[in-house]
């Protein structure tokens, strides 16, 4: 099976849920597996491509794609899929994973799924996707001739494969019709406020919401993240209120983690802050309230102050 998967670089490498989605296509048993990126390939990003096992590279290098616009870039997913003999065409399951796809189901006639967690069968394809943001699973049958699908980020890890692949550059041409240039990305901000990236990539993420009672008490969460050696997240009300920054905030408007470890002192456990920390491998509540949604969907939880709780665990941790 010929599987094509669009790569995204960040900073000089293959994104991680790039990464993922490489490592995901390889288990379904694509034999031959593909990379599309847009743009020239760094050597950082051959290297993640050879360790997931890509045997060939397709590079857009076209200076007309050099600026992000989806429907050039969709072009682009065609002409690999094309240069490829594709069965199966996935993407990460970021913002412009999601648009691109969506570009390449809507000019091909094709339908495609996103934010796919599991693949159960191929042929037809039936899949599990994160629906509501993350908060619910929803199992689907994508009848189409050529099959498209995005990843959901940290649904898999990002394996190498047992034997490196090759990874050998193919220049691909892309005819870029100017009306597909249309709507692109002119200027890119650098967010002022700091980033999150800390914050999806940690293994261990100390949570605090309401309960932390003001911005006076982080305290023990920020000294427990740093003895752990996590970061922390906070709940929207944390934010709305100001007490913490915005790069901060995990849930359905904030980033999604999956860390070994959450710590959620203080958070009642919404449906839009669990669609962000649903991923998390074992979750520790702390709350006065033991009828907390956090509490009862937690592996463990601890029914008491967190300002007693974690003041308790620092010492203990000496
Ligand atoms: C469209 C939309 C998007 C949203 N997106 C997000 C999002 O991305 N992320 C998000 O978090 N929310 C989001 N929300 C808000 C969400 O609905 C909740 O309002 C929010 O998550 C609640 O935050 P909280 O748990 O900190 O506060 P609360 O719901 O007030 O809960 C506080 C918890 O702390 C416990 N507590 C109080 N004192 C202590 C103490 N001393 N020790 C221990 N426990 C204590 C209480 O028992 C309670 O369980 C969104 C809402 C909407 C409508």
């Amino acid at each position: 099976m010929s599987v094509v998967v669009l790569v995204e670089v960040e900073e000089g490498r293959a994104s991680l849920v790039s990464r993922e989605t490489l490592a995901f296509a390889r288990s379904l048993g694509a034999g031959n597996l593909h990379a599309l990126v847009v743009g020239s390939a760094p050597e950082a990003v051959l290297a993640d491509c050879r360790e997931a096992g890509v045997v060939v590279v397709h590079e857009a290098a076209d200076p007309a794609l050099e600026r992000y616009a989806a429907a050039a870039w969709a072009a682009a997913v065609e002409a690999a899929g094309r240069a490829a003999r594709a069965d199966l065409v996935v993407a990460p399951g970021t913002g412009r994973g999601n648009e691109v796809l969506a570009h390449v189901a809507a000019r091909r006639g094709l339908r495609m799924a996103a934010n796919v967690v599991a693949v159960e069968s191929l042929s037809p394809l039936v899949v599990q996707r994160q629906v509501v943001g993350g908060a619910a699973l929803e199992r689907a049958t994508v009848p189409s001739r050529v099959r498209l699908l995005s990843m959901a980020g940290h649904a898999v890890e990002p394996t190498p494969a047992d034997a490196p692949g090759e990874a050998r550059v193919q220049p691909l041409a892309v005819a870029v019709d100017p009306k597909d240039l249309r709507a692109q990305v002119v200027r890119v901000e650098r967010r002022e406020q700091g980033d999150s990236s800390g914050l999806t990539a940690a293994k261990v993420v100390v949570g605090a919401g309401r309960g932390a009672g003001g911005p006076d008490g982080f305290a023990a969460v920020d000294a427990l993240a740093e003895r752990l050696g996590g970061a922390v997240g906070v709940s929207r009300v944390v934010t709305s209120l100001g007490w913490r920054p915005h790069h901060e905030q995990v849930g359905q408007t904030g980033s999604r983690i999956a860390p070994d470890l959450y710590l959620a002192c203080g958070i009642s456990g919404s449906i839009q802050h669990w669609a962000g920390c649903a991923s998390s491998r074992t979750i520790i509540a702390v709350n006065t309230d033991a009828d907390a949604p956090m509490v009862t969907k937690a592996d463990y939880a601890v029914i008491g102050d967190m300002h007693e709780v974690l003041p308790a665990v620092l010492e203990e941790l000496g």
